[in-house]
């Protein structure tokens, strides 16, 4: 029991030397609880301390506080309000705790490790065994902040898509399987260690890919327009390496026919509409471009170098895909989706063809969260 004035005690730890109080006998001890229990002192006049080490390097260490009065006319316990004012320190009670509820492993942040030290003095004087202790670093998300006052200050939620949190992750499309790789990989060391979204989101590639079905999706579409002499069927696969799974049939021509491709593709001024035909650029008049069908088999369209690019039909849908840039900062992407994309599910995760995966959030607006490509 130590009734000494704080800023006196800490004087005495940093120089290394007991107090008055330190050599006290067990009686004299147990009459200043007893007085302390009844509340005859107040709170910061008298503590009781674990006698640890007065020469250890760390002064925190030395003799540190077991338990302390608290004010609790002032400062009411939440649950218990003012009934005690006796309270146990956070290492005290965790000891105590650690030792009743036969605990073997305490897994604690490299931060905190200095609180193993302390507790280590409770398990000896009591003659128990302590829990062996692992100590961890932090994990830091490259280019992203995981910091609290960050999220505040930008006043984002903690599962924003923009955020490197466990719930911003989840909400952004990153699969459980991926981040529990990622920290295996990393490891349970002392050390922080620094990981990079561009590594989680590879993993995360190689979960989703053979889950998520194609779908074409026209960024920056433009109207195409081609003559079809006969009449095709385009069978899209619903996934390239599930044949299994089906495809969904676009059915066009014969005659002039109306589609959309992307801008930039549209540039190319050659290239092969996926599971369709062979086109070359021949004109354009304004944003129309007219394109003349030039062969219908892959062979054809490899042997001229020709991209295969994907498109949508006319009777396409609007759709918008936003992507995270930055904390806080989202870009929006406006295009069309081809109509077979109505049978998806909020939720649903999808790959659309030469873009990346994406993350359906609204069936409304056909609204989709880029997660990554
Ligand atoms: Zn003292």
């Amino acid at each position: 029991m130590d009734t000494c004035k704080t800023e006196e005690w800490r004087k005495l730890r940093n120089a290394g030397k007991a107090c008055p109080h330190r050599g006290q006998s067990v009686e004299e001890n147990l009459e200043l609880w007893d007085k302390m229990l009844r509340g005859d002192f107040r709170e910061g006049e008298s503590v009781l301390r674990v006698k640890t080490d007065l020469t250890h390097p760390d002064p925190s260490v030395r003799d540190w506080v077991a338990f302390r009065i608290i004010d609790v006319e002032r400062n009411p316990h939440p649950l218990v309000g003012a009934k005690y004012h006796v309270w146990p320190t956070y290492n005290f009670a965790v000891s105590i705790d650690d030792h009743l509820m036969g605990v073997t492993h305490v897994l604690r942040a490299q931060e905190h490790s200095v609180n193993t030290v302390k507790q280590s003095f409770v398990f000896k004087h009591f003659g128990w065994t302590q829990p062996v202790t692992i100590h961890f670093g932090r994990l830091k998300v490259e280019g992203g902040s995981l910091s609290k006052s960050k999220l505040k200050a930008l006043k984002l939620r903690y599962d924003d898509i923009t955020m490197p949190t466990l719930a911003g992750l989840r909400s952004r499309g990153i699969q459980p399987e991926a981040i529990w790789e990622l920290i295996l990989s990393v490891g349970i060391k002392p050390s922080d260690a620094t990981v990079s979204l561009a590594n989680l989101f590879s993993i995360n590639r190689k979960i989703l890919d053979p889950k998520a079905d194609r779908y074409m999706f026209v960024p920056e579409p433009v109207k195409l327009v081609i003559n079809l002499p006969k009449r095709i069927v385009a069978k899209i696969p619903v996934h390239p390496s599930f044949p299994e799974r089906g495809h969904r049939e676009y059915e066009l021509g014969p005659g002039e026919v109306s589609l959309y491709i992307s801008r930039k593709d549209a540039e190319l001024g050659s290239f092969r509409l996926m599971e369709l035909a062979n086109v070359v650029v021949r004109r354009k008049e304004g944003d129309v471009y007219y394109g003349e069908v030039v062969g219908y088999t892959i062979d054809e369209a490899r042997e001229a170098k020709m991209p295969i690019i994907q498109w949508t039909p006319d009777n396409s849908r609007e759709a918008v895909v936003i992507r995270p840039v930055a904390a806080g900062k989202k870009a929006v992407e406006r295009g069309l989706i081809e109509p077979g994309a109505e049978t998806l599910r909020e939720g649903d995760i999808v790959q659309f063809l030469r873009y990346g995966f994406v993350k359906l959030a609204s069936r409304d607006t056909m609204e989709f969260i880029y997660i990554h490509e």
